[in-house]
């Protein structure tokens, strides 16, 4: 293993009816608090009657900036911004999915940097103070509910770049399974999709000796692969809501990256460049490229995809290569994500290779990506090219 710090401040609140703690955590009455959701699912599903009973319960000065994309742009976290000055917020609630909280991440360090908040995105500027971030989760996919990352787009630019600062953590997070019962069935598959991504982009690195975190990564995966298919066919499932909401949380808070090098985040790198030319849903680009990117680097080195095909599909290794047993486990992430109904190709999103060289050049926006396989423009246009 490799030396590393566990530091995780955020308070996570899980469980039903926990939206009750928002009075604890707004702490004095009368607080002047930025409510930032999206496009309105929390009007229709009333968890922003719910939010709104515990505000007025505390006399909160309710401010709203709604509205929020998904895959949030940079305009919309600097009318945030003005906001926040303009208003002497003291406090943002987030509600909604991982765009929402993205956003409010990013509003959260801007409204005490001078200059564009652009710059902290694109890390010309670090953060040097934050307004307090809560959070209440409605979708189960990022994991941004209880990490310091955030995702911001440049529509204009046709840039999606992903930044994290020490400052980015919620201070806390309620997390009730009965809000994600509405999630459409596209958005719960994109989001199965994004946390096993996570886990796997984690899962793909190069320390020795780390069998205690091996072991958590394949035990998230197991459990996502066991209730997922489940949770498709039973969206209203509370239980399964509950299993799928609290791993996709688990995948993403730094802890299944103690004491390793952190993976390989390529597939995320170039999805990003994909939203940004395309303004796909996250999880449906990885859906697409991440089995193709395992191809890609499992021809050159099998070992890790081997041993995720053994642990997690099961693959019974007697009389096969490594290569085969990669291949075979590949196969069967691939077949597991087109049974839950996420696309498998760019073509499911009328995307051929017109654009091909701009994903290249966007997927480098970071000086280098991938670290378990360094890529090259050759590889992206490969994995790329694989994907059509
Ligand atoms: P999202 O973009 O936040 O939401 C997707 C859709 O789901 C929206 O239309 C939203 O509607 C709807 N929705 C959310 N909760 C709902 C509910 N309870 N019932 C019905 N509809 C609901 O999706 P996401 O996958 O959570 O976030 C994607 C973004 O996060 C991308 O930009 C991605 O790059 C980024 N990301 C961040 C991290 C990180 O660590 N920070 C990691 C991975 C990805 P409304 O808008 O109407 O609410
Ligand atoms: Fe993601």
């Amino acid at each position: 293993m490799q030396s590393f710090l566990q530091y995780n401040p955020t308070k996570l609140w899980f469980g039903l009816g926990q939206i009750e703690r928002l009075q604890q955590e707004l702490g004095t009455p009368g607080k002047r608090v930025l409510l930032v959701y999206g496009g309105g699912s929390i009007k229709q599903n009333g968890v922003y009657d719910a939010v709104m009973e515990q505000l007025e319960w505390m006399k909160a000065h309710v401010v709203e900036l709604s509205g929020v994309e998904s895959n949030p742009r940079l305009t919309t976290v600097q009318k945030g911004i003005a906001l926040c000055r303009e208003e002497g917020i003291e406090l943002i609630l987030a509600v909604g999915g991982g765009s929402v909280i993205d956003c409010a991440k990013a509003i959260s360090v801007g409204v005490y940097y001078e200059g564009d908040v652009w710059d902290i995105i694109t890390r010309k500027a670090e953060a040097t103070r934050a307004l307090p971030l809560g959070t209440v989760l409605t979708l189960a996919a990022t994991g941004s509910e209880m990490n310091n990352i955030s995702v911001i787009t440049h529509w204009d630019k046709n840039e999606k770049r992903g930044w994290s600062s020490p400052l980015a953590y919620p201070a806390f997070s309620i997390l009730d399974p009965m809000y994600t019962t509405t999630v459409p069935l596209d958005q719960t598959i994109y989001g199965i999709v994004d946390m096993m991504s996570h886990v796997l982009e984690q899962y793909f690195h190069r320390t020795d000796n780390a069998p205690m975190i091996d072991r958590y990564m394949e035990a998230t995966l197991l459990t996502i692969i066991e209730a997922a298919p489940k949770l498709i066919a039973d969206l209203q499932s509370y239980e399964l809501r509950e299993t799928i909401m609290y791993a996709g949380t688990m995948a993403f808070n730094g802890q299944l990256s103690c004491g390793t090098d952190g993976g390989d985040w390529a597939s995320h790198q170039i999805e990003h460049g994909l939203s940004a030319v395309y303004d796909i849903p996250h999880g449906g680009g990885l859906a697409v490229l991440f089995p193709n990117w395992m191809q890609h680097c499992a021809e050159e080195d099998p070992s890790r995809m081997a041993k995720l095909a053994k642990a997690v599909f099961a693959i019974q290794p007697e009389g096969k290569t490594e290569a085969e047993i990669a291949f075979e486990g590949i196969r069967r992430l691939r077949d597991f994500w087109n049974s839950l109904g996420a696309p498998s190709r760019l073509a499911d999103f009328q995307i051929n290779d017109s654009r091909i060289e701009e994903l290249v050049h966007k997927s480098f926006m970071k000086p280098s990506v991938g670290q378990y396989k360094i890529m090259t423009r050759e590889s992206v246009r490969d994995i790329l090219t694989r994907s059509l």
